[in-house]
């Protein structure tokens, strides 16, 4: 089996690994198992990556591992995300100012 070149993200140039959903569409996730992941990865009889998402009918199998996909990791597409401490910090300081 010959080794494929290595894919790495368009965006940030992190490496990533594709797979194939069971819809037939191509996923990027991390390259590194992550146990909060939500996709389960395992190679087919091709050699081939597949994943789908772990269902309590269809739990994770022994030959999977989870993985995250790469769109939840990738910092060049976390930039607008909420910063969720600076609206609590701005909430008690309302609250102490208040007579
Ligand atoms: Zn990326």
């Amino acid at each position: 089996m010959t080794p494929r070149p290595p894919a790495t993200c368009p965006d940030c140039r992190r490496p990533i690994r594709w797979t194939t959903t069971e819809a037939g569409k191509h996923l990027a996730v991390d390259p590194d198992p992550h146990p909060d992941g939500n996709t389960a990865i395992w190679r087919d009889g091709t050699g081939a990556t597949r994943s789908r998402r772990p269902t309590t009918e269809l739990p994770l199998c022994g030959w999977e591992r989870l993985h995250k996909p790469h769109i939840a990791t990738c910092p060049a597409r976390q930039t607008h995300l909420p910063l969720h401490g600076v609206t609590r910090l701005d909430d008690h300081r309302n609250r102490k100012r208040t007579p």
